[in-house]
């Protein structure tokens, strides 16, 4: 199959909702990585996902829509939901509410909840009106491998397996969304993201985050958010994170790295002067900004077959939660304290 990118323009839109329709595949952009799309409502489409990501079946999807009034034949809608869609929609929080029959099993991966989002990019919003239904969609990356945040990304592991990717540009949040579960007692955060468990609680009163969200899941437990259980975020070279006091983790870091030809370091801009003449990945002035530069750092890594990585921590609380979620799991929890 050919794989066609093309930037978003009113052909295109209509290019990519005629291909939805037909229960094909488009990859298309929004404001926190790339999403693999297909009509929601369509087993074959949703089945195709799966194949195209080579992703197992017991992960559910997202599902997107371009209104809040697209989620209520989905889902048991209730009035917090409406409160936090006030606050946080549209934007990177996925909600995860009681489902309809309306959805297919194959998108929830036979649980009982469906994940909703309406996400904040224009891009997104155009194809999504342009397809006319929901839309299930996970990131467009191989199962696995770094989300994309860029239309290249997507081409690097898509190609020959969709018909069409529409470029919208370089992903701003850089990391998937929060998705938090309306479904039990009180909201609970199962994967942080950019909207974070402190702005929930000014909202909802109170927001509780999965203990399962910093640790690794023993072999036997369930996973509230089946992508938890699998690798993830990975890079193709093997990722240490080292903790402690700035000055002691770049002496660590300087140690290992000089051992390690090829290595490659990430630390935050206000340490780089810590690494004397060592080449050092620049992850930014703040959470914000590691988050955006994480996924798109380990591609680059990829690209330049690096076969080893030394990474500085973050605090973490505010968006620094969903930036060491995901550096902790893309190391599979390989943490040295110093
Ligand atoms: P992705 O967008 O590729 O990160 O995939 C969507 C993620 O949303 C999955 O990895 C799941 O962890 C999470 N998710 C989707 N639906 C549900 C659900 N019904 N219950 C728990 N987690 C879900
Ligand atoms: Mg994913």
């Amino acid at each position: 199959m050919n794989t066609e990118l093309l930037p978003i323009t009113t052909d295109s839109l209509r290019r990519a909702g005629a291909l939805i329709q037909e229960g094909q595949l488009v990859a298309f952009p929004t404001e926190t990585v790339y999403g693999l799309g297909g009509n929601a409502l369509d087993e074959q489409a949703v089945l195709n996902i799966f194949r195209a990501k080579e992703r197992p079946v017991d992960n559910p999807l997202i599902v997107h829509i371009a209104s809040r009034e697209q989620a209520f034949p989905l889902c048991r809608w209730t009035d917090l939901a409406d409160t936090l869609a006030d606050a946080f929609w549209p934007g990177p929080l996925t909600l995860l509410l009681p489902r309809t029959a309306l959805v297919p099993d194959v998108v929830t991966a036979g649980l009982s909840t469906v994940a909703l989002r309406l996400p904040d990019h224009e891009g997104a919003l155009a194809f999504l009106a342009s397809c006319g239904r929901p839309v299930a969609a996970p990131s467009a990356n191989r199962s696995g491998r770094p989300s994309p945040t860029t239309a290249q990304h997507v081409l690097e592991d898509m190609a020959g397996r969709i018909p069409l990717i529409l470029d919208g540009g370089i992903s701003q949040v850089g990391l998937e969304s929060t998705v938090l579960d309306l479904s039990g007692e009180h909201p609970t955060v199962l994967r942080p993201g950019a909207v974070t468990p402190e702005q929930i609680a000014m909202v909802a009163g109170s927001c509780e985050v999965a203990d399962s969200v910093m640790r690794p899941l023993q072999a036997d437990e369930r996973a509230p958010s089946p992508g938890m259980r699998h690798r993830h975020y990975a890079p193709q070279g093997r990722l240490t994170l080292v903790q402690g006091h700035p000055d002691a983790v770049a002496r660590e870091i300087g140690r290992l790295y000089d051992a390690q030809p090829g290595a490659r370091i990430l630390a935050m801009h206000s340490h780089l002067a810590l690494y004397g003449d060592r080449p050092v990945s620049d992850l930014g002035l703040d959470a914000a900004d590691a988050a955006h530069r994480l996924f798109y750092l380990l591609r680059s890594f990829d690209a330049q077959g690096v076969p080893r990585i030394f990474s500085e921590t973050l605090p973490p609380t505010g968006l620094g939660l969903a930036v060491m979620n995901r550096l902790a799991r893309a190391a599979e929890f390989d943490i040295i304290k110093v």
